[in-house]
């Protein structure tokens, strides 16, 4: 019941400007938020940083929002970014070499479904904030958002690469056609991030069941593992992150040569047990006002997370 009608209708919540509007507005929906969101202002971002970077763990750095409709928001979120990365840039562990610090970056923020000129003022934007980036010592990855945006995305990717060849991506196992795509990224020596894939998709595009998710992930991440790049392997599930370890071993990786990736107040404890047996881990922490579409869609992801929300409604 979960997969096949919840699901779908909490990612279609996600899109609801009304929902939005009064979900907003109750305290409690804050309260749960601040479990995934560790808060809106940078302030709070850089405390969470600097706990994760403590506990032995790498962070990459979401400034939330995501389907811009207008221009001057796009460039707000380049300025936004722009501090970040200058606060991100002053701390020591940005000089190490040992890539800890990362943002992360969804084109539908910078500009990408604008009417007019989208993909076109997505990538300026996104090439101000690479440019800022690789001078202060942090890395870049371009999120994944819904299938209609991903061949913009991916162009714009290759695009910022032949300047800044650390600049990653990401790719959704759910997607039929990201097999291919990880042959092209592992052979070119990207930079990705392989994850299930967070949006409501039609099974055109999809696999609609969470098995062939799952078989078509362990078949992009042996392509990412054998190729010559850096798997990102983003995944809260103990028989992926087996796997990766396992096929890291079969072909030989070093351990710093891939890393793991979870969500920030997602299994925290299995983060800092697989980074203190001298795994490299990278915690997505997200912030800012606009933390509605990133929260629904953690409430899509499991059945746990959603009765959290809805007893905390209720008491
Ligand atoms: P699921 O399939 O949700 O869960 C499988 C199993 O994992 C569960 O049965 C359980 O055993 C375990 N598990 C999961 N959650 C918990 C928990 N809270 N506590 C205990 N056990 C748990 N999606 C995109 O579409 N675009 C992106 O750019 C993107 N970036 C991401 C970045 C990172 C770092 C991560 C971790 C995810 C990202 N995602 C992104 C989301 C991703 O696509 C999935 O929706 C999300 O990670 C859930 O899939 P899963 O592999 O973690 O496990």
């Amino acid at each position: 019941v979960f997969d096949n009608t919840l699901r779908p209708m909490i990612l279609a919540a996600a899109r609801s400007a009304r929902i939005k509007d009064s979900l907003q507005r109750l305290t409690v929906t804050r309260r749960v938020v601040e479990r995934f969101v560790p808060g809106e202002t940078r302030s709070a971002a850089l405390t969470a940083i600097r706990e994760s970077l403590d506990d032995g763990l790498s962070v990459t750095i979401d400034f939330l929002g995501e389907d811009t409709t207008d221009e001057s928001q796009a460039t707000a979120t380049v300025e936004a970014y722009l501090e970040l990365i200058a606060a991100m840039g002053s701390l020591p562990e940005s000089g190490s070499g040992a890539a800890r610090l990362e943002v992360s970056l969804k084109l539908t923020a910078l500009g990408q479904s604008l009417p007019e000129h989208g993909a076109k003022i997505a990538e300026e934007n996104a090439r101000t904030i690479a440019a800022a980036a690789h001078e202060a010592g942090v890395l870049v990855t371009v999120d994944a958002e819904d299938h209609t945006t991903v061949d913009g995305r991916l162009d714009i990717v290759r695009s910022l690469r032949r300047d800044f060849p650390e600049v990653g991506t990401v790719l959704q196992a759910y997607l039929r056609r990201t097999e291919d795509d990880c042959v092209e990224f592992a052979e070119s020596g990207a930079r990705i991030r392989l994850c299930k894939g967070a949006y409501a998709e039609p099974a055109s595009v999809a696999y609609p069941t969470r098995a062939l998710i799952d078989e078509s992930y362990l078949r992009c991440l042996r392509i990412l593992m054998k190729g010559n790049g850096y798997p990102m392997i983003a995944s809260h599930d103990p028989v992926i992150i087996d796997a990766a370890r396992a096929t890291a071993d079969e072909f030989d990786r070093a351990p710093d040569s891939w890393e793991h990736q979870m969500l920030y107040g997602i299994r925290a404890d299995e983060q800092r047990r697989l980074a203190a047996e001298g795994a490299r881990v990278r915690v997505y922490i997200p912030y800012g006002t606009e933390w509605y579409g990133y929260f629904v869609r953690r409430l899509a992801e499991k059945p746990a997370n959603l009765r959290f929300f809805l007893r905390s409604l209720a008491g």
